[in-house]
């Protein structure tokens, strides 16, 4: 087979921030043959390289100098049953909502919480996504990668992906060292373990007059999400652009008794998890626009494009940010988004 590179390829389209960069060559890949072929390439061997999915957690701050494969690896299948589970293994190019709603209308259970998050299943274990009370590592049995040094596939159980709150190994560790080709999880198809411990979901399912079930936790998180989160089809964005900082009770006492009204939800270890956006909001950066890029005016988490703007002027914004925050309450928040 002979391989196709794009040159100058406009990525704009293939994120949801929607900020036009270009990179030096591209490639999408379908199947796992594709892909070892094209991790052999001379193209491949002799540039810089980067997986794209769903562009939903990524800010290219300038053009790529290298390779964008982009995955287009599908399929879903059952790989495995017990009493009351299922083991679906899914294609990492599949669209993740995609793949919730097959397992809402399976009757298979877990990820109804997760619903409507963007971007595709491969690239849900690199930060461990979560949402209303549930992380992916719930329901994560296992998943198969492509070394690229030695173009061997391997496979990843979940104690072995190091999770964390949106972290994992591939991350950290294996950082660009392994291509995700499927993901394995474990869903349960009877005693359904439902959580509405998110206040929101019971009122949400309360206004609609809904019991809770599957279908309709994941219709209640649909509802909450387009109600709350602004749509990157209408402002470019990438959803929270900063993580919650998790800091020692110590420096919260301290910020408590600056500030009675700061919200705060308990860690592991001991550590109090507070929220970067109430953070943000109160160094009083919601809302404020310069130029095509700014802080949405409803979500200061939440980074966007109004149309034209630059990925330096989003970074830059990003740093201002994460200088004042600083400076103003002693915490140094941390990017959730990938910068390129
Ligand atoms: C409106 C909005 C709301 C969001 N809400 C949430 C939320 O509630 N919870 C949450 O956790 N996240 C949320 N996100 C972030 C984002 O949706 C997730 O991080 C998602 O998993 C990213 O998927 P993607 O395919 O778009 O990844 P991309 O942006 O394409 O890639 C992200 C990173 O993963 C790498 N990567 C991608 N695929 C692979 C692969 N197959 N193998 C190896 N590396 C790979 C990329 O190189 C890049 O470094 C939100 C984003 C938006 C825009």
């Amino acid at each position: 087979m002979s391989l196709s590179f794009e040159k100058n390829k406009e990525l704009r389209h293939f994120t949801t921030f929607g900020i036009s960069t270009k990179s030096s060559l591209y490639i999408p890949f379908s199947s796992i043959e594709e892909l070892s072929e094209i991790i052999q390439s001379n193209e491949y061997l002799t540039s810089k390289s980067m997986v794209l999915g769903g562009g939903s957690n990524v800010l290219f701050t300038k053009d790529f100098e290298g390779v964008v494969l982009h995955n287009q690896l599908k399929g879903i299948s059952e790989v495995g049953r017990g009493d009351d589970y299922v083991l679906i293994e899914f294609g990492s190019g599949e669209v993740w909502h995609d793949s919730v709603l097959y397992a809402v209308e399976n009757g298979y259970g877990g990820i109804e919480n997760l619903s409507l998050i963007p971007g595709s299943v491969g690239a849900a274990p690199m930060q461990n996504i979560g949402a209303y009370g549930v992380e992916l590592k719930d329901v994560f049995h296992s998943l198969n990668a492509l070394e690229i040094s030695t173009g061997e596939i391997k496979t990843f159980y979940n104690e072995e992906c190091n999770f964390g709150y949106r972290e994992s190994v591939f991350k950290r560790e294996l950082k660009n060292q392994f291509i995700i080709v499927s993901v394995v999880l474990r869903l349960t198809t009877q005693n359904h373990n439902l959580n509405t411990s998110y206040g929101a979901i019971n009122a949400k399912l309360l206004e609609l007059g809904l019991e809770p079930s599957l279908s309709n936790i994941s219709r209640a998180v649909i509802d909450i999400r387009r109600s709350k989160l602004p749509d990157p089809n209408d402002i470019g964005n990438s959803g929270s652009f900063f993580k919650n900082p998790v800091v020692e009770v110590k420096k919260f006492e301290e910020l408590q008794g600056r500030f009675p009204e700061i919200p705060n939800y308990p860690a592991p270890s001991r550590k109090i998890k507070l929220a970067a956006g109430w953070l943000i909001e109160k160094a009083g950066w919601k809302g404020k626009r310069f130029e095509d890029y700014g802080v949405h005016n409803n979500q200061a988490l939440v980074l966007v494009n109004y149309g034209n703007a630059k990925g330096a002027q989003v970074y830059s914004l990003s740093q201002d940010i994460l200088e004042d925050v600083e400076s103003k309450f002693g915490i140094i928040l941390e990017r959730e988004v990938n910068i390129i």
